[in-house]
Order: structure tokens, then sequence, then C-alpha cells
């Protein structure tokens, strides 16, 4: 799957390509599901596994705030693929934070980042994972060098923003029905510019209530 992304020209960089195959999403997908089909997978509770493009699309994005010692903050964090990948960039020394609203999520997510390549950074705490409203950030370690939301929000949410670190990077999907994957960087002087990167598809960053709606 990832020699295909490469192929494809999605993943152009060796770290990702080591971090893809490092941890290996099928262990983090629900048992019955393909894991190296490239597309979102249902993960029950209204929400999904990103597809491996994105997955790639994203690390690439934040590649270098993902350097050694760095701090990144994954919200909307699901699996726990992503932080795992993360954690696993940043090494022992760097911080990375899983934050997911619904709890049972987060526990699915400790438990397949138990079985992964990431197990030893879990244990020994530089990589964990929380319960709570990822609109809000998670200000214990901020500020951030990269910060990932894997939810669309109707606009970037103002905690984020301020728990970005100047020279930090921010990839997030915003939009209701048609969405945009943004890049956002804090500048050193504490300015911030935004581009968007491409158009995207993902579920909303939202309450737990409206997004259990119907569930
Ligand atoms: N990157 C994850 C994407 C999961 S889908 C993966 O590939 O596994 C998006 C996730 O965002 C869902 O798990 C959903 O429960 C979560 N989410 C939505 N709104 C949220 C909020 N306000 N706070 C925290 N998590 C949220």
């Amino acid at each position: 799957m990832v020699e295909q992304l490469q192929r494809y020209g999605v993943i152009s960089s060796k770290k990702v390509v080591e971090v893809m195959e490092t941890i290996d999403r099928a262990l983090f997908v629900p048992d019955g599901t393909p894991a190296y089909v490239d597309s979102p997978m249902a993960i029950g509770y209204n929400a999904t596994i990103s597809a491996p493009h994105m997955h790639a699309t994203c690390l690439q994005l934040l590649e270098e705030n993902l350097q050694p010692g760095m701090h990144a903050l994954d919200v909307g964090s699901g699996t726990g693929y992503l932080t795992a990948c993360f954690a696993t960039m940043v090494g022992p020394q760097g911080r990375a934070i899983g934050v997911e609203h619904i709890p049972e999520l987060v526990a699915s997510s400790i438990k397949n980042i138990e079985k992964s390549a990431a197990a030893s950074l879990l244990k020994g705490g530089s990589l964990s994972v929380h319960a709570g409203d990822g609109r809000e950030g998670w200000p214990e370690h901020a500020p951030y060098d990269a910060i990932h939301v894997g939810a669309a929000a109707p606009e970037i949410p103002q905690p984020l923003i301020d728990q970005l670190k100047p020279g930090g990077r921010m990839v997030i999907p915003v939009g209701k029905i048609f969405q945009d994957l943004q890049v956002v960087d804090k500048n050193l002087d504490g300015s911030v510019s935004i581009r968007s990167e491409t158009a995207v598809r993902y579920v909303p960053l939202t309450s737990r209530d409206a997004q259990l709606k119907g569930y």
C-alpha cells in the first residue's frame, strides 16, 4: 500500500514512508475491515479512519514539525493511527497527544497503540490519548510544533491557534459540505498565514451529542 502511494506520487518523503511502514494500519482498523485499501473506513460512533492517502498527505505537510523532541497534538484522534505516527516521529524526547471526544474510541485507540510499534512510547509517557473536546486543544503540553485536526471544523477554533508555537504548523479541514484542507503556519512574529492545500471530505468536528445523533 505504501509503495503504491509512492508510485502515485502521494508520498515523496522517506520519513513518511518509514513511519507508515512502521505503524501497521491493520492494527488500527476494526476486525474484518480491509486495512490496505485506499479509502476511509467506518470505526463506529459515526466516525471513520481516514484514507491512507490522507494520512500520508497530513504526515507530509507536518513532517518538518514532527522532528525528534517536538510536540504534536492530534485532535479527533479516532483509531490513534496518526497519533502513533506522530509519536514515532517526535520520539521519546518529544510529546504526542491525542484528544478524542468518544471515550470508547479513546479506549480502543489505546489498545491499538499497545499492539503497534509505538507501544513503548505509550508506556514511556511520550504518547498519550485523552478524552475531551478537541476544539479546546490540550493546554497542558502546549505550545505545539504540529497540530493535526482529523475532523472538519466550520471555522478554525481559536484555542488551537493559540496553542500553536511560533514556527508551528496546523493542518485542519475547514468547511461544512465543501471542505478545504487548510495549512495554518504561525510565523515567528506570532502572525498566522493560511493556505488551502486541497478539497477534502471529513466527518464534522462537533459536539459528542451532535455526532451521535441517530447512531
Ligand atoms: N485521524 C483519525 C480520524 C478519525 S475521524 C483516524 O484516522 O483514525 C474524526 C474523529 O474526530 C472521530 O473519531 C470523532 O469522534 C472525533 N471528533 C469529532 N469532533 C470532536 C471534538 N469536538 N473533539 C474531539 N474529537 C472529535
